[in-house]
């Protein structure tokens, strides 16, 4: 069996559904939306169309959703949105585990004079609530959480935490680049005040993000220029990225129950199969709270990387890390913050699913990997086996592309 893709974490496959609706506006109707003309001004419904059926998705008004380029730049737009609006609030409080997308933009905004605090996480990703309620103070500006890990899929409890940071009257970003359309958001009983995500996570287009911001939220804008989307984010709209975004979200709102349990049902038949053929295998991150479409599994004694090859080889698509850091080969920050032994941070592969994955599919990787793992064992030139799972985070010599096929 030949490309079985278990990487949607990275990116997706776009919906036929939203391509065939998008192709019209990559074609005939390449007006611009803030043109006088009908030729223009119809592809303006369009649009506001499209954010309706995200704000369907999401449990919120039309106008509280703005378009992005995509899931980074919501995450900087709402970061330093907020970040540059009182200057009498400079402290802005976020987690060890976030995106390079929020860990970097902070992680700027401290060079620039703001006090930073990022929130540490267990052993299984789990913030601790009392260390959010300390971290805040009087001049907390922001509060940027992920909504769940991009690497574990840990889920953050949103609703506890916006309670917290809302007794301290701060405003509260999440990172729900990973959450939407995968499990259901409601906005009207959710307080929190910005939320971003991405077109291509969810069978979407790439080059699309969307921003909701509450209505009565203020922010100043990343892009300036044009007077598009409220104001808030210059430059001329990306009409057919913004109605496959919206097309994604309607067809997410329609299946999102039902692929849930599908879905999970495959990660766990995949987990299983693999924790009972391969031994020296753990799941990392809290098995009992997280996405249903993703496991992150440490093969000790390994490296991520081989074991990467030897799947791509199979035709098996997954990922060591986020699809951003896995090529700097540094070891995930996430798993390390949750301070996973060096043993098992190095072969820790991410699975992720997709409604376009089948029980077929699942039971070629179960059916391949115990092989597969057991080969690069014996072929390791350095048994990991003699370190001791404290020591320290650095490569050593280790297979690599030269690494035989088994
Ligand atoms: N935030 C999270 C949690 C992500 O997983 C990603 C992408 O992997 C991003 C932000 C960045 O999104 P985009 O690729 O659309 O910029």
């Amino acid at each position: 069996m030949k490309n079985v893709y278990l990487d949607n974490n990275a990116t997706t496959r776009m919906a036929d559904e939203v391509l065939a609706e998008m192709m019209p506006f990559l074609t005939d109707r390449y007006g611009n939306p803030s043109s006088m003309h009908t030729f223009g001004g119809e592809n303006r419904h369009v649009v506001d169309r499209a954010r309706q059926q995200v704000a369907e998705l999401l449990g919120c008004h039309a106008d509280e959703i703005i378009f992005t380029g995509c899931g980074t730049e919501s995450d900087n737009t709402a970061i330093r949105g907020i970040a540059y609006l009182d200057k009498k609030k400079q402290h802005i409080i976020t987690t060890r585990v976030e995106h390079p997308a929020v860990r970097t933009t902070c992680r700027q905004l401290q060079r620039e004079g703001f006090r930073l605090t990022e929130l540490p996480v267990d052993e299984k990703g789990r913030l601790n609530l009392d260390d959010l309620r300390q971290a805040l103070t009087d001049d907390t500006a922001l509060v940027s959480v992920m909504f769940a890990n991009n690497e574990t899929g840990v889920l953050f409890p949103l609703a506890q935490i916006a309670a917290v940071v809302k007794e301290r009257g701060a405003i509260l970003h999440t990172d729900a680049v990973q959450v939407v359309g995968k499990i259901p958001i409601d906005l009207s009983r959710l307080p929190v005040d910005l939320l971003s995500f991405s077109g291509h996570k969810l069978h979407g287009p790439k080059g699309v993000g969307v921003l909701y911001i509450r209505r009565g939220t203020s922010l100043l804008p990343l892009l300036l220029g044009g007077h598009q989307e409220f104001g808030k984010r210059g430059g001329t709209e990306n009409v057919a990225g913004i109605v496959g975004v919206g097309k994604a979200c309607e067809l997410a709102r329609e299946h999102l129950d039902e692929e849930n349990k599908r879905v999970g049902k495959l990660r766990d038949r995949l987990e299983q199969g693999i924790l009972k053929n391969c031994p020296d295998v753990k799941i990392n991150g809290d098995v009992n709270n997280r996405l249903p479409n993703t496991t992150n599994i440490g093969f000790e004694y390994i490296e991520g990387e081989a074991i990467l090859l030897m799947l791509d080889r199979l035709g098996i698509a997954a990922s060591s890390g986020s699809a951003c850091t896995s090529g700097s080969l540094e070891p995930s920050h996430v798993l390390r913050a949750m301070g996973i032994p060096f043993t098992s941070v190095h072969g820790a592969i991410r699975f992720s699913l997709s409604r376009y994955n089948t029980e077929q599919e699942i039971d070629y990787v179960i059916r391949e990997i115990p092989a597969l793992i057991k080969r690069l064992r014996e072929l390791s030139m350095f048994t990991l086996k003699d370190a001791s799972p404290q020591a320290p985070y650095e490569r050593k010599p280790q297979i690599t592309a030269t690494a035989k096929t088994p």
